[in-house]
């Protein structure tokens, strides 16, 4: 048995809630009511804000917008102020078993690989695009198995894109722990393949992203003007503080490395010597925007601990840094996504489900339910942003 507030969030699923909040009256397909609308008005806090959206609770849908036909799911569409949004979820995983076995790996969880339920999870989530990455399990490998493993990879998700180019767009995949290679996977898997970007860890076997010995592929990828999704593979360094229950290796381990990450970025001169790179952090960028205040501080405080790269000062504040970034929206509360925006622009918001891993199944209303937002600034958020930054077409 859970906590009660286990519960209470479990019930605040109701995809009914979320049609009418999207202005739309299409009950999904799972839709099953019976459960208190409270608990989903308490968790949307100022969903009803908003102009243009009307609040229908779950129990106020006549029973036959709750039936079904078997097996036949409705796609739920995202509608803001009466115009349809085409939504771009750009935090969605997905593996193959053929390149995993190359480093004697198994798919796992096996929703990982691509199958016909995912289709219907977008559907029921209001999901319309979903831009596909692999978490890095490759940067222990020797280069030929890097350039094997990553050439195959990157086909494969090129063909799996080409099966459903309306449903599915897909970050390039590199060996990093290479530089001289991931620059060629990169011409070859943006240029040849179609990929809209590349994925990357937030660290590779230790080493940070802001490491010189990585410039040529930032080099590449400002070339290219391709999008980066940084996507943590967690603190191992920090392990023996990080065990024990919460599952803080997860919960705290990984946005902690994405802090780690984007401000090695920021200090170390990355961003000024590549300013042209377009990155997309996931988790919300960590605990870097939420606290960013401090990283101004310490260099006003603290100067001599703020040299710059060797060729001089930081040409910015590090918080004028991260107006410059992307992030997704994996935060979970609508005042976590209001606070993200007032630090960094709502511009610079994109939503984020982390599918297949049961993180959100609500990334779209919490879009929606953010208070203080224009329908321009949700449309963008929902899709807008996402499009303009993989080349998908409006
Ligand atoms: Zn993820």
């Amino acid at each position: 048995m859970g906590a009660p507030w286990i519960a209470r969030y479990d019930s605040a699923r109701c995809p009914a809630d979320a049609e009418a909040i999207s202005n739309i009256d299409r009950p999904p397909a799972n839709h099953r009511g019976g459960h208190g609308v409270t608990t989903r008005r308490d968790f949307l806090g100022g969903a009803s804000a908003f102009a243009g959206a009307v609040f229908v609770g779950c129990e106020l849908m006549p029973p036959h917008a709750h039936a079904q036909p078997p097996g036949a799911p409705r796609r739920r569409e995202v509608v803001v102020n009466g115009r349809r949004v085409k939504t771009v979820d750009i935090h969605a995983h997905c593996a193959f078993p053929e390149t995993m076995k190359m480093m004697g790996r198994e798919v796992r969880p096996q929703s990982l690989v691509m199958a016909p339920d995912r289709i219907r999870a977008m559907d029921a989530q209001g999901i319309d695009i979903e831009a596909l990455s692999i978490n890095p399990y490759w940067y222990k490998a020797d280069r030929d198995v890097a350039a094997a493993l990553i050439k195959l990879q990157n086909e494969k998700l090129a063909e799996l894109v080409a099966a459903q180019p309306d449903r599915f767009v897909a970050f390039a995949t590199m060996a990093l722990q290479h530089p001289d290679l991931a620059v060629e996977q990169i011409e070859y898997g943006v240029k040849k393949l179609g990929l809209r970007g590349v994925s990357v860890g937030g660290s590779v076997e230790g080493m940070e992203l802001a490491d010189p010995k990585f410039h040529p592929v930032w080099a590449k990828c400002e070339e290219l003007g391709c999008l980066i999704f940084i996507h943590p593979v967690g603190t191992k360094e920090l392990e023996p503080r990080l065990h024990g229950n919460g599952g803080l290796d997860n919960t705290i381990g990984n946005p902690l490395e994405t802090t780690l990450a984007l401000s090695h970025l920021i200090y170390e001169g990355t961003l000024d010597r590549f300013p042209g790179l377009k990155i997309c952090a996931a988790h919300g960028g960590g605990y870097l925007p939420s606290y960013a205040g401090r990283s101004d501080q310490g260099c006003l405080t603290f100067p001599d601990r703020c040299p710059g790269p060797k060729d001089g000062p930081l040409k910015k504040k590090p918080t004028e840094y991260l107006r410059q970034l992307y992030y997704d929206n994996i935060m979970f509360t609508p005042e976590a996504m209001r606070h993200l925006a007032a630090e960094v622009g709502s511009s610079q918001l994109v939503v984020g489900t982390d599918y297949p891993y049961p993180w959100t199944k609500t990334a779209v209303d919490l879009v929606l339910a953010t208070p203080g937002l224009s329908d321009a600034e949700r449309v963008a958020m929902l899709g807008g942003t996402a499009s303009r930054l993989l080349g998908i077409k409006a």
